[in-house]
């Protein structure tokens, strides 16, 4: 071989060598999906294209060449990882307990990506008192994302005659635990306080104000009752949260009376920015709520399961079935998505969470509407029947499958010799 024509040789390799590299350019293409970016105003068909467990190109046409991998998503819809805002992951052995480090509580790898959710927002089921355990046993071994709004009680939410004590309640100490794990604290709830005073609200609304995060509030079962409007327009701020939206328990004044009308200062407080969140739970989601209001046009801000053994068995089951539960009373898959994604994000000052902008995370699900005939409950033992239920396909988490239903990510089986 003269000198020249291995030259030659050696830059055709050369070249043939770049080409490859460059054609693979991403890990992973979803292909042929059906894209929901609410935060990036996209309801269309839309490839999207991952690298190093992040989005690298969103796009309407990515050639299959450029990446290592390629799951074809027809006929699936393709939206940010869903962020469920109210669960209670802090699961442990601790008897008597309740939902703090105890048995209702929930692990949540084992309850997540299976609904499309990779991020958690554990609604209070630790104080600050026993957030370190939490965070320790729970945060830094899942594979789910997992935040927290801090209990205002500092013991957590341990149930009965602990979650009533005044004098484990400090706004002080509890702003300090938050601002100490600000990169996974993102509010502070207070719930189940059944005594006559505002002290409890105000201490929570104190110990957010200290740390400029917004408190989720789990309101009722006061005796006697307080009032919805003095809480809604004179005690909340905007950007807090009220959870449970569609309850009807004790001690609560609901959202629509009992002439089936959302009450005026509920649609007042949703206009000056309260955000009502579904909190769905064992015990909080009533058709006899959810469906006048919605035919009132009040729709919730944010949907969210209230997760922990109580409710999943129940009218609750998971984040996909409270959607198909909406989607069945009239709200649109886009609302849907919005109110499970990027909403949820705003609320809780994630604003880089919930959205597939080139960059962002990979944090991505696959849903499926199915066609048939489906029954939904709720909380009081009564249903409603429909014709469309979500199905979650297929989840990633920084890019790498977490839940794959049928195997779209994979290749087909042929039998070895
Ligand atoms: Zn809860």
């Amino acid at each position: 071989m003269t000198k020249s024509l291995f030259k030659v040789l050696l830059t055709v390799a050369f070249v043939a060598t770049c080409q490859t590299i460059g054609a693979q350019e991403y890990d992973l293409l979803i292909k042929n999906g059906h894209l929901i970016d609410a935060k990036n105003e996209l309801n269309q068909a839309m490839d999207v294209a991952i690298l190093d467990g992040k989005v690298a190109e969103v796009s309407a046409d990515i050639p299959s060449e450029k990446a290592s991998k390629v799951i074809d998503a027809t006929g699936l819809y393709v939206v940010p990882g869903l962020i469920d805002m109210h669960v209670h992951v802090f699961a442990g052995t601790r008897p008597d307990e309740y939902i703090s480090n105890s048995y209702t509580s929930l692990p949540p790898d084992g309850f997540t990506f299976r609904s499309g959710v990779t991020t958690v927002v554990d609604a209070g089921s630790a104080g600050w008192k026993n957030f370190k355990t939490f965070r320790e046993q729970t945060i830094d071994h899942s594979k789910t994302r997992v935040l927290a709004f801090l209990n205002i009680v500092g013991s957590g939410m341990k149930g009965g005659a602990i979650e009533q004590n005044l004098g484990d309640m400090d706004p002080k100490l509890t702003a300090i635990v938050a601002r100490q794990n600000a990169d996974v604290i993102v509010g502070i709830k207070l719930a189940h306080y059944s005594g006559p005073e505002w002290d409890p609200l105000e201490r929570t609304v104190e110990a957010g104000e200290l740390v400029n995060m917004p408190v989720m509030i789990d309101f009722g079962g006061n005796m006697p009752e307080l009032s919805l409007e003095t809480l809604l327009l004179e005690k909340l701020r905007p950007g807090d949260i009220y959870t449970h939206c569609f309850a009807h328990v004790g001690g609560r004044i609901p959202v629509v009376d009992e002439n089936g009308k959302v009450r005026p200062c509920v649609c007042e407080a949703q206009e000056k920015g309260i955000v009502f969140d579904v909190g769905h739970g064992g015990g909080s989601f009533l058709f006899e709520q959810a469906i006048p209001a919605m035919d009132q046009d009040f729709l919730p801000n944010s949907i969210s399961t209230d997760l922990h053994t109580g409710s999943m068995n129940g009218g609750m089951k998971d984040m996909v079935n409270i959607m198909s539960k909406f989607m069945n009373m009239g709200m649109s898959l886009q609302q849907l998505v919005e109110r499970s994604t990027w909403k949820p994000a705003f609320y809780i000052h994630r604003e880089e969470l919930g959205h597939l902008s080139e960059g962002a995370v990979a944090d991505i699900a696959l849903l499926s509407v199915k066609e048939g005939d489906f029954g939904f409950a709720d909380t009081k033992g009564w249903k409603i029947s429909g014709d469309k239920k979500l199905e979650c396909e297929l989840t990633l988490r920084e890019g790498k499958v977490v839940w794959d239903l049928n195997g779209i990510s994979m290749e087909e089986w042929v039998k070895v010799k």
